[in-house]
């Protein structure tokens, strides 16, 4: 196999080399149980305090509200149920949106059989919440809006700001699942009035199988995990010291190049979408053209199956996806892209590349050539592109 691209960083990132050098020694020389009250263990507690420390100073939160989880996943999960079951009282009425991750929208529905009521906003045709719709959704019995930050096919950044003051405005605690925004987006959660906020360390160069949950002083929800005291309490587990200190190097490393970063991903972004649309007839651009995350290009071939296309590029050594990694393999179009308006067979004919900070040009125009050429080559087999054309050749 000759080089691989690698354009699939919404799914996963690779692990910084400074990230895996920070961690090592929390393996094999600092092993120390993190609440234990011996040195030793210190110094398994101490590098915890310092990427808390780092981590809270990325979105402008104070340490004590900083939550180690396993992920993203766990960190959507507790939000949602443990503000459902503490503020239940008040109302069993949750907003999201039609767009949002697996890992909300499941657990909307989960708690939809257990006697909650969920709105499910719809957004527009680049993938924009309605704020309108979500003024007009909140009633008195509402407890949660939970939208996410931008979204993680599209790359569309939703109005964060304003649903914050939204939410604000009418005292409802407001979550967003910040996993693909954090690191490429500044944050400050005052003042975008955010109440909770998900994220993940492999998503921004750091390892997998963990994350956290922000969640602001003065908010209720209790543990999701139960055992002993750590977290303050919040969440049981002997801390996975490793892992957090290389979320901790992850952040830095991604706040410390974000602007520089960013520039670079979005010149190359928006080249790659130029080329693609300029050189292949019947490709649309899916999200919103500026307003997207960096990364991310997402767009339609028409008279193609995104899974042959996924297929033959992979066997070029180039890695890109149809929706998000836990969609593949199943034939169901995506949420979003049938939320954005498209129908199932235009849907069904999408390509997800998101690039990350080693990419550079060539892999872009290696890779525009490649798809241009299996369009091509899988449309020559398409009876439903031969028909069209036919019909349309005078
Ligand atoms: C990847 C992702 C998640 C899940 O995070 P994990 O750490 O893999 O559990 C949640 N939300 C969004 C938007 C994501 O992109």
């Amino acid at each position: 196999m000759g080089k691989m691209i690698y354009l699939d960083n919404a799914a996963t990132t690779k692990t910084a080399p400074e990230v895996v050098e920070a961690m090592l020694p929390y393996f094999s020389e600092f092993y120390g149980n993190a609440s234990t009250v011996y040195e030793f263990g210190g110094k398994s507690k101490e590098a915890v305090s310092l990427a808390r420390e780092i981590i809270a100073n990325a979105i402008g939160a104070k340490e004590n509200e900083i939550y180690f989880t396993a992920g993203g996943s766990e960190s959507d999960n507790w939000a949602i149920k443990a503000t459902a079951e503490a503020y239940k009282d008040k109302g069993k009425h949750i907003i999201t949106s039609k767009i949002e991750h697996h890992a909300v929208l499941h657990t909307c529905q989960w708690l939809e059989q257990n006697g909650f009521e969920v709105t499910y906003l719809d957004v527009d045709e680049f993938g924009v919440v309605k704020l309108e719709e979500l003024k007009k959704a909140i009633r008195p019995d509402t407890i949660l809006i939970s939208i996410m930050f931008a979204n993680n096919e599209i790359g569309t950044i939703e109005p964060v700001a304003e649903i914050g003051e939204i939410a604000r405005e009418h005292g409802i605690l407001f979550h967003t699942d910040a996993v693909q925004a954090f690191g490429q987006i500044p944050i400050n959660v005052d003042e975008l009035n955010i109440d909770m906020l998900s994220s993940s360390g492999h998503k921004l160069n750091g390892p997998k199988g963990i994350g956290f949950l922000y969640i602001r002083k003065g908010v209720k929800i209790r543990s999701f995990v139960h055992g002993g005291a750590q977290e303050r309490k919040r969440r049981a587990g002997t801390e996975n010291v490793p892992g957090i200190v290389g979320f901790g190097k992850a952040v830095e490393l991604a706040l410390a190049n974000m602007e520089e970063r960013t520039a670079r991903e979005r010149e190359l972004r928006d080249y790659m979408m130029e080329r693609i649309l300029k050189e292949i007839p019947f490709s649309r651009i899916n999200g919103h053209r500026t307003n997207r995350l960096p990364n991310n290009v997402n767009i339609c071939f028409q008279f193609v199956e995104g899974e042959s296309l996924l297929i033959m590029l992979d066997m070029k050594g180039i890695c890109g996806s149809s929706g998000s990694a836990c969609t593949s393999g199943s034939l169901d179009p995506s949420h979003v892209l049938l939320a954005i308006g498209l129908p199932h067979e235009i849907a069904h004919g999408s390509l997800r590349l998101t690039l990350g900070e080693d990419t550079v040009k060539e892999d872009i125009d290696d890779t525009v050539d490649a798809v241009k050429e299996i369009v091509t080559q899988l449309r020559e087999m398409s009876p439903l592109y031969e028909d069209y054309m036919k019909k349309n050749s005078h």
